[in-house]
């Protein structure tokens, strides 16, 4: 790709990374094998996509920008294993773009400004994905593997690791991009492979519950617990300690609380 001919869009989160041994890099991290089949979100300028197309069964390409895709698609148009749509990835359905039984390979260097709706998206539908391999900026992968008592503890950090193993692999500069970005950035790993902890009726309850919280991070759950919406909560009748702020649970004490609050909600339903 001939840099000088393209022209980022800012508001599409364009970074376009310009350096193939880091792209080679995030490809051999993939370790892909024979029958892999892979979602690159945002292709971009295909530097990703050229080594997907060469060693995975199967790639699906969502780009946004209509100019990048009439570019991606002339130039792959002989590749059998190869389908690019031009959609939002916030908005396309995974039911209709990833046909088959088998899980997918979720890989982007994602736009800066969608990282959390995208995170979120690829959790809440991790049942059609083995796994996710994404740069973000490195503050928000280091939001994500990070501990509780800590200042990068939060939403991203319990969410991540509840549904995936998740770990940074490594950091990447700011200077291999085009155009470059303020920060540095890193390449995550989640791995969607733990045990379930919840159930389909505490999930909604759950993130009400770790949203809620730390939303009100200073407060104590007594106080924040109260303030979320729909949830009218008899607290003297949980048996957990409402004196901590969210910031001092692990991702197991949330879904002890969770589970607290849902048989509370579902005794008062049935009497
Ligand atoms: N993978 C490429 C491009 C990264 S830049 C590379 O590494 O060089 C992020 C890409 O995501 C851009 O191509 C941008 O157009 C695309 N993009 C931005 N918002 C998007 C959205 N909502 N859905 C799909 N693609 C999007």
């Amino acid at each position: 790709m001939n840099y000088a001919q393209v022209h980022p869009k800012k508001s599409l989160g364009q970074n376009f990374l310009k350096d193939e041994n880091i792209a080679r890099k995030i490809i051999a991290s993939l370790n892909l094998k024979p029958g892999d089949c892979v979602l690159e979100i945002g292709s971009g300028t295909g530097i990703l996509t050229k080594y997907l197309v060469q060693s995975a069964t199967k790639v699906v390409g969502v780009e946004i920008d209509k100019n990048l895709v009439a570019q991606l698609l002339s130039q792959y148009s002989s590749a059998t294993n190869f389908l690019l749509y031009q959609n939002d990835i916030l908005k396309v359905s995974f039911k209709e773009i990833l046909p088959g039984e088998q899980r997918w390979k979720a890989v982007a260097n994602l736009p800066y400004h969608i990282t959390s709706p995208v995170l979120f998206k690829l959790i809440e539908q991790r049942h059609f994905f083995e796994s996710a391999t994404l740069m973000v900026q490195q503050e928000v992968a280091q939001r994500m593997v990070a501990k509780p008592s800590t200042k990068a503890y939060g939403i991203l950090s319990v969410f991540s690791q509840c549904y995936a193993e998740t770990q940074i692999l490594f950091d990447v500069s700011r200077h291999v991009f085009f155009p470059k970005p303020e920060v540095t950035s890193a390449v995550v790993r989640l791995e969607f492979n733990k045990p379930g902890l919840l159930n389909e009726y505490d999930e909604p309850v759950f993130r009400q519950v770790v949203r809620g919280t730390f939303n009100q991070r200073r407060k104590m759950l007594r106080n924040s617990l109260l303030a979320i919406p729909d949830l009218d909560l008899d607290l003297d009748k949980i048996n957990f300690d409402l004196k901590q702020r969210p910031e001092q649970l692990s991702v197991s004490d949330f879904v002890e609380l969770t589970k607290q609050i849902v048989r509370q909600i579902s005794n008062l339903s049935y009497n």
